[in-house]
């Protein structure tokens, strides 16, 4: 066992960190009241880092995961809004295109649009009357001709206001569930107006009246395909909570060490030393966990044992760490001066997306138990003799 990173991942964590320093740094916390942050996307393109771990033969970087996690943490250590972009180009739905989509030519188009920087991609899952119970949802497939009809409703799809391309769950007429690619301007395809979650991110309503789809635009029609791309997206999740809770702890590490009250130091105070062991070991645990869920996915899924404990510790984490930054930082903390408030509550909604922290529990549980755990009220059972 060997708790150091490698010189190759070392060197991607520092060439991350100095490239968001020296380009990001300046703007990282005024995103929340522009558009999506492009310009940005660009030079993460130019340097390689958007589809750095999807696969070479798709033209994606062909890097280990575990490079663009850490490339990713560095970059939202800095700015988190450009950590999102990360995401979306290495760890998100376009993941499910590389690893599942059969037709190479649409697969290849739609990898190099997103990892060009120039265009995003949206998940489309969350339903009104489908969130945690995902397989509840309603949205439909069709055959028709060479393609599907696709008709339903999905809510929360994210910074779906600049999307090109849209990852849309939907259950086929032998029940089962999969998705497909949607492109912005199909005919029937409506992308509502675009909301804020309390840390400003964009989310939209999208209806889908009869899109007609054909049929090379089936990413996969295996729902454990599905689970598996989003073990890796949550490994993404629980990444970004560590770049947040490093961006606070930073700022609090040089904090205690310059304001003073009581003629000392707030460092020189046993209660605020122990904040900060405190804050620091959960940081680094809920870092490992992550790394270890990562390292073992190696190239392909990783384990749902695995990436649900690094979600819950590092959901956990952040905002504890968020929150005790916050609070050293007095009214200052408070102020919208600084940037502290907006960690807090940046780091408070990965808890919920991604699949909240009682369903990452009740995975725990079932991975445990060795058993699957149904959510769903029992039936109830029949009686001898009844029909
Ligand atoms: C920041 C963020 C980004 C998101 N991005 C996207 C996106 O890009 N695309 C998309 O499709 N969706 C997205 N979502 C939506 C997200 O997937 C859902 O919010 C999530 O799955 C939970 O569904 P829900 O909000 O409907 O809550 P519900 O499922 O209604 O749950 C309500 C509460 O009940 C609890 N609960 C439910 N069932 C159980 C159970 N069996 N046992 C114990 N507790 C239970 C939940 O944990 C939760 O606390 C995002 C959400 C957030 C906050």
């Amino acid at each position: 066992m060997d708790f150091r990173l490698s010189p190759e991942e070392e060197a991607m964590s520092q060439f991350a960190y100095e490239l968001a320093t020296g380009k990001f740094a300046a703007n990282a916390f005024t995103w929340e009241e522009k558009e999506y942050p492009w310009e940005n996307a660009r030079i993460l393109a130019e340097h390689g880092l958007l589809g750095m771990v999807l696969s070479e033969e798709n033209g994606g970087g062909g890097r280990p995961m575990i490079e663009g996690i850490l490339a990713m943490e560095q970059i939202t250590r800095i700015c988190p809004h450009t950590g999102d972009i990360v995401q979306a180009a290495n760890f998100g739905p376009i993941r499910s295109v590389d690893l599942s989509m059969e037709d190479k030519k649409l697969k290849r188009e739609v990898i190099e649009a997103v990892i060009s920087g120039e265009h995003t991609i949206s998940q489309a899952m969350t339903e009104p009357e489908a969130g945690s119970a995902v397989t509840d949802l309603r949205t439909t497939a069709v055959e028709k001709g060479d393609g599907f009809v696709i008709r339903g409703r999905k809510v929360f799809s994210g910074h779906a206001d600049v999307s090109t391309y849209f990852q849309v769950y939907c259950r086929f007429e032998d029940g089962k569930i999969g998705s497909v690619l949607m492109k912005r301007g199909m005919d029937g395809f409506n992308i509502g107006l675009p909301q804020k979650y309390m840390s400003g991110a964009h989310y939209c309503e999208l209806t889908f009246d009869d899109v007609f789809v054909p049929k090379n635009h089936v990413i996969t029609h295996d729902f454990r395909k599905l689970m598996g791309a989003m073990n890796v997206e949550r490994c993404g999740n629980a990444s970004r909570c560590v770049g947040v809770a490093q961006a606070a702890f930073d700022r609090v590490l040089q904090y205690v060490q310059e304001r003073k009250q009581f003629g000392r130091y707030l460092y020189e105070f046993q209660g605020i030393q122990w904040k900060l062991a405190d804050m620091y070991r959960r940081l680094e645990a809920a870092r490992w966990l992550v790394y270890r869920a990562v390292v073992n996915a190696g190239m392909g899924v990783s384990a749902p044992m695995e990436s649900s404990l690094a979600k819950i510790e590092a959901n956990e984490m952040v905002q504890y760490v968020t929150n005790e930054a916050l609070q050293i930082f007095g009214a200052y903390g408070y102020s919208k001066e600084l940037p502290l408030e907006y960690l807090y509550r940046r780091g408070r909604g990965w808890a919920i997306g991604g699949g909240t922290l009682e369903m990452q529990r009740t995975r725990v549980a079932a991975s445990l138990l060795g058993k699957k755990i149904s959510q769903r009220p029992e039936k109830p059972r029949r009686q001898q003799g009844e029909e």
